[in-house]
């Protein structure tokens, strides 16, 4: 795609980066779409939008994506892997 002035344009995504324990390279890893039930996609929309249980969702709620992280991480340089962890869970 071009934007406007003729430049090549990329669509950024959020990915999580971590620190390989072996041989200290940064990589990224992308995140891994949730499977949920209907009953939970909806109870995280819900969540996630301040949203009562009463509230009618709009037609497009299903759009609506939960992501994780990755249960384990490949190092691109030294091929390690790892389990991960959710910083947001502490330690
Ligand atoms: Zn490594």
């Amino acid at each position: 795609m071009h934007g406007p002035d003729g430049k090549r344009t990329v669509e950024l995504k959020t990915a999580y980066h971590w620190h390989c324990e072996e041989c200290g390279v940064e990589n990224f890893a992308l995140p891994r779409k949730a499977e949920l039930t209907d009953d939970e996609a909806e109870e995280a929309y819900r969540l996630y939008h301040y949203l009562d249980s009463y509230s009618p969702l709009p037609d497009d709620w299903r759009q609506f994506e939960i992501v994780e992280i990755p249960d384990v991480v490949e190092c691109d340089q030294c091929y390690a892997k790892f389990a991960t962890k959710d910083e947001r869970e502490g330690a």
